[in-house]
Order: C-alpha cells, then sequence, then structure tokens
C-alpha cells in the first residue's frame, strides 16, 4: 500500500505502536509493522501482519500471547518482520 486509500497520500513503511482492547484488557501492540499515510494517519498493514495480529489477538484470550503488565494495561512487543 504505497497511496493512502482515504486522502491519496503517501504512505511511510514504519513501526508503530497500536493500542487496542482485547477481552477487557487495554493493550498496547509494540512494534507493528505498518504502513502510515503522511497526511492523515491513516494505518495499512500487510496481509501477512494482519494475520499475525489475529494470532496475537487469540493468543490474548487463550493466554497464549506473554504480555508485560504496564500500570493498568499490557504491553505486548510484537516479533515481525
Ligand atoms: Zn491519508
Amino acid at each position: 500500500m504505497e497511496k493512502c486509500a482515504l486522502c491519496g497520500g503517501k504512505t511511510k513503511h514504519k513501526k508503530v505502536d497500536i493500542p487496542t482492547k482485547i477481552d477487557d484488557k487495554f493493550i498496547v501492540l509494540k512494534g507493528v509493522p505498518a504502513y502510515v499515510c503522511s497526511q492523515c494517519d491513516e494505518i495499512y498493514y500487510d496481509i501477512k501482519v494482519a494475520r499475525a495480529l489475529e494470532e496475537v489477538e487469540d493468543g490474548v484470550l487463550t493466554g497464549g500471547t506473554k504480555m508485560v503488565r504496564i500500570k493498568n494495561a499490557y504491553e505486548i512487543p510484537l516479533a515481525i518482520a
């Protein structure tokens, strides 16, 4: 995804932190490789990354994902190339 589907701006590939909520837990997914629009900050993922994120979310529900507790939230460091 080189161009933003919303505004047509150029996207940049970089690692971002994604705050989310899974099973009533506040979770920050750290170091997610994503394409971020330079104009509107919309975030896009590769299909590979999207699948990995789904697996992480499943892992949170089943207890299989390692999480680091930080105050009232959890951080999950991702190791996706
Ligand atoms: Zn955009």
